[in-house]
């Protein structure tokens, strides 16, 4: 029983203006346990009701001033006396005047003369059945407040007659204002996006047809314009032939979920920088529409596209513009692709999927092509796409790329195959230079092997001694004489004979060979040139060139010192030549490493100068000896005027910075005289003499200068 206040009495306010009456109710009613207010009018009896308040209100409905009707109507619009149990003391026991006790909000009435004995029953019996009203109206509300903040509606239909309810929430799940429209299944579908408004009415219609369950989800449109995810689930009851006569459902608002769903889903499949597909969302993407090639018989293309010089650009540019120009980039290639007109299309599945695989690698799927020239034709769209330059702040890049391409079922089965395969010929696309794109062949993976060969026998070569060093003069320009050598390097090749370095340099670069090679050349060198100068042929300048990954490795300067200790030879004489691209790769280590090298007292030259970066104001701030013009702007001298042009500045610049000169490649007459011109400090090149061995460069020694032997010049005692 409801207490008022824990435990304490049910309090019943008694309203008469007989005093006896008040009097024998409170004596029935104390002896039940009841604790007692009293009133002789209406208005005390509110009066009373707002200071003290009550479990229960007894009224009397003939009073003066205020009657019992009056009183009740007024106690029902309180806050607190609207659901408080009022029982009506009729004296009438006519049909008018209990019709009008319920009217004005009575919960019962009992009519006079008053049965003593079962007074105190009614009012306990009204108090139970009132206190089960206040829980059945608290579990409603805290269902609603459940329900809100849920965002879970629940719906009532019944199939038989239409009718249908909707919980508050229900309304606020699919937009509308509560009461705003009937609850109907139409209300419902008309909030349904119209694209999934036929799906969604089957679906009901199944509910009702198989009488089972369903789960729904749902785009919804709210009428602020917004779009929101609903998801239904129902639940039908059949009737006795089986068919459904009542559906119960839930409809929750699952916008945050789908969203939360959405970015997992996109961080997975997503790469955060490009927004383009990853490598994960490709292959499975890849994986699909191989099925869908095989079952149909159709062609399908990978493109595997490689951004040249990317490390570069990040390297010196900054991270920051290197993110840029990726972004640039898969806007770019993202546009072209997306051209459809490209490529013959067949079917309506998705055609065509860029991702970014990774770092500067870009790959694309072709779901579907006629021909292989289709794949071709996009590869020759994104070189085009590659020819303007990309704007990454102020600054402007000119960036290539290499293209490879593998196609279904001609270059593999599987996923796996088909990318490694466009990756293979991308390799191959790199080495016919930038700006190209290149079809598999399995001739490639061939060639791969033979790759692999080769590095097994250099390795070898180089163990057993097999290089050799060919040396080519340097002479002054105005008089001829040798004043050194450049050591040059050559593979004796047991089967192959004699191998260029430009045939294996590279690859002696990229498997880390070019570091024991480096040093053996330094050893060979130097003690060469100690030799000579040990035999009477006066002071020679030698010099090495060094590989970009030798010249990034810390034990650089050990080799050389070693060299030069080894030999005996003067610091002074030995020259190392590094090329622009290498020493702009990364600045600060770069001059560091150059600095040390001229502490040790070595020359240091700028190889194939006018190849690369050429930029003087870096080369102002090197400690650099010597610049070397490279033999492409020598070649057409001095009938070219551009190249004329070049060459002049280029010597006038570096005699300012007071650099010498050296001109590469020089194998006419007329060169060397121009280069006399221009005041050229050294020259260098076949119309002196090619490279040669060893013994052959002493006998150009001994030609040259007969009387230099004569004199020899020691600076050793
Ligand atoms: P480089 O340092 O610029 O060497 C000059 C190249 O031009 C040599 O080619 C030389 O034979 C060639 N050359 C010289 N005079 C003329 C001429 O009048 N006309 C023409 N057409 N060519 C001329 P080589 O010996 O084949 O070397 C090529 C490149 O290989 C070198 O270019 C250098 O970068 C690299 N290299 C050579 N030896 C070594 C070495 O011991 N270590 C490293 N890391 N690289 C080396
Ligand atoms: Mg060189
Ligand atoms: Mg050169």
């Amino acid at each position: 029983m409801k207490m008022n206040e824990s435990m304490k009495l049910p309090r019943a306010l008694v309203v008469d203006d007989d005093v006896m009456m008040r009097l024998l109710i409170r004596r029935a009613l104390e002896r039940e346990g009841f604790e007692i207010e009293e009133a002789d009018d209406g208005l005390k009896a509110l009066e009373t009701f707002a200071r003290t308040g009550a479990d229960i209100v007894l009224l009397d409905v003939l009073m003066p001033n205020l009657d019992g009707y009056g009183t009740c109507e007024r106690l029902r619009q309180r806050p607190n006396g609207a659901q408080v149990p009022v029982l009506m003391l009729t004296g009438l026991d006519d049909l008018d005047s209990i019709n009008r006790a319920y009217e004005v909000g009575a919960t019962d009435f009992i009519s006079k003369p008053i049965n003593w004995g079962v007074l105190g029953h009614r009012l306990r019996y009204m108090l139970r059945s009132a206190e089960a009203m206040e829980n059945l109206v608290k579990s409603r509300e805290s269902l609603a407040n459940a329900q809100r903040i849920a965002q879970l509606g629940s719906w009532e239909w019944n199939v038989s007659n239409g009718e249908v309810f909707w919980s508050e929430e229900s309304y606020r799940v699919l937009g509308y204002a509560v009461g705003e429209v009937a609850p109907s299944m139409d209300a419902f579908l008309q909030r349904v996006h119209p694209d999934q408004r036929e799906a969604a009415s089957e679906s009901l219609e199944r509910l009702l047809r198989e009488c089972t369950e369903a789960d729904i989800s749902q785009r919804v449109m709210s009428p602020a314009g917004g779009e929101r995810y609903v998801h239904v689930h129902g639940v039908a009851t059949p009737g006795a032939d089986g068919k459904a006569i009542h559906v119960s459902a839930t409809i929750q608002d699952i916008t945050e979920r789908k969203r939360a769903e959405l970015q997992i889903r996109y961080l997975a499949y997503y790469d955060s920088l490009t927004t383009l597909p990853n490598r994960q969302f490709f292959m499975e993407r890849l994986a699909q529409a191989l099925q869908q090639a095989k079952r149909h018989s159709r062609l399908l293309g990978v493109l595997s596209i490689d951004v040249d010089q990317f490390k570069r650009i990040n390297d010196t540019l900054g991270h920051s513009v290197g993110d840029q120009l990726l972004i640039a980039i898969a806007e770019r290639v993202n546009e072209c692709v997306r051209d459809h007109d490209t490529v013959s299309r067949i079917g309506v599945e998705p055609f065509e999927t860029l991702a970014r695989l990774g770092g500067d690698e870009f790959s694309i799927l072709l779901a579907e092509i006629a021909r292989f020239q289709d794949a071709a034709k996009v590869a020759r769209r994104i070189l085009e796409v590659f020819s303007s330059p990309f704007k990454l702040g102020i600054q402007e890049v000119f960036v290539t790329c290499r293209i490879g391409l593998s196609v279904f079922p001609a270059d593999g089965e599987d996923a796996e195959a088909l990318l490694k395969n466009a990756d293979t010929a991308m390799h191959f696309a790199k080495e016919q230079g930038r700006n190209n794109y290149q079809f598999y062949g399995k001739e490639m993976n061939a060639t791969a092997l033979q790759r692999l060969s080769l590095e097994a026998q250099l390795r070898r070569g180089i163990e057993r001694e097999e290089m050799v060093l060919y040396y080519q003069p340097k002479v002054d320009t105005q008089t001829c004489k040798i004043v050194g050598a450049e050591a040059l390097i050559r593979w004796q090749h047991p089967e192959l004979g004699l191998v260029p370095p430009v045939q294996f340099i590279p690859l002696a670069e990229e498997t880390g060979l070019v570091v024991p090679m480096g040093e053996w050349v330094l050893r060979t060198a130097c003690a060469q040139a100690q030799a000579w100068q040990d035999a009477g042929y006066g002071v020679l300048h030698i010099a090495v060139n060094i590989a970009g990954l030798h010249f990034r490795q810390s034990s650089l300067m050990r080799s050389i010192s070693e060299a030069l200790q080894n030999s005996g030879l003067d610091a002074a004489r030995l020259e190392i030549e590094v090329t622009e691209s290498m020493i702009m790769h990364d600045i600060d280590a770069t001059l560091a490493t150059l600095q040390h090298l001229k502490d040790m007292g070595l020359q240091l030259a700028i190889d194939d100068f006018g190849t690369g970066y050429s930029s003087l104001s870096y080369l102002k701030r090197f400690p650099i000896d010597v610049l070397k013009i490279d033999r492409s702007f020598i070649r057409d001298l001095p009938g070219d005027s551009e190249d004329a042009a070049i060459t002049r500045a280029i010597i006038a610049m570096a005699h300012s910075l007071k650099l010498k000169v050296v001109a590469e490649g020089v194998e006419k007459e007329d060169q060397l005289v121009f280069l006399r011109q221009l005041r050229c400090d050294m020259t260098q090149g076949y119309l002196i003499s090619p490279p040669v061995p060893a013994q052959d460069f002493l006998a150009i020694l001994d030609r040259a200068k007969p009387a230099a032997k004569l004199q020899p010049l020691r600076l050793k005692a």
